[in-house]
């Protein structure tokens, strides 16, 4: 399990983060303060911190600087400043990458994967999800997928969806979007061939695929992948 710290000490923040990461299977630890930070990552190891610019008792800009004297993990800062400059000087000094708040939480896991990704690249190889009590799981390293505990098989589109939707739980893709994400830029056929592969996919991973749990439909809208238990 990947191991996250998380410095931010506005808690309603904090708490949403904490929520998605675990979520999508990482280990959380928290605090609102920078010396506490600090002092977590002198005991313990982790895979990544999520540090807030502005803490009360310390600069998010001196935490990372001392955490980057001695320790190689990726760091994510968190910030209100939009610009340009804190913007660079904030990557100067260390973090792997910015998010300017307010953000989309789900763009947060998605920076977050893609830091883990490109600072550790057995990261993409090892990436095992599990959703729905472990009813659905699918793993990216055999590039297979199980429901209920039972391999099923899943044509190459198929498998592409279901990646790319799980990936992003919760967020809502329209035709278009997942023709491109699947499919790829120059395909010009009918978006609707996506309500077949998403009939296909219900049809396989889901138990009543009348009344879908995972792959729901956005009325007006596409579809997007809910990855809880109901
Ligand atoms: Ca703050």
């Amino acid at each position: 399990m990947r191991k996250t710290l998380i410095v931010e000490d506005e808690e309603k923040i904090r708490e949403v983060i904490v929520a998605y990461l675990k979520r999508d299977g990482f280990e959380t630890t928290e605090t609102g303060s920078g010396n506490e930070a600090l002092h977590e990552v002198s005991k313990n190891t982790f895979d990544l911190m999520i540090l807030d610019l502005m803490l009360p008792d310390m600069n998010g800009e001196d935490v990372c600087q001392q955490v980057r004297a001695t320790c190689p993990m990726p760091i994510i800062m968190l910030t209100a400043k939009a610009s340009i400059n804190h913007r660079i000087h904030g990557l100067s000094i260390g973090a792997d990458d910015y998010i300017v708040k307010p953000f989309d939480p789900n763009e947060l896991i998605a920076r977050v994967r893609t830091v883990l990704r490109r600072t550790n690249p057995q990261e993409l190889l090892a990436e095992r999800m599990e959703y729905g009590e472990g009813r659905l799981i699918i793993d990216n390293q055999a590039k297979m997928v199980f429901v209920k505990n039972e391999a099923i098989g899943l044509t190459p589109s198929e498998y592409r969806l279901l990646l790319v939707m799980a990936r992003n739980t919760d967020r809502t893709f329209s035709r278009e979007k997942l023709i491109e994400l699947v499919m790829g830029y120059d395909f010009d056929g009918d978006a609707r061939i996506i309500d077949q592969h998403i009939k296909n996919l219900r049809q396989k991973i889901e138990d009543d695929p009348k009344k879908p749990s995972f792959i729901q439909t956005v009325f007006g809208t596409g579809y997007r992948f809910h990855g809880g238990s109901q």
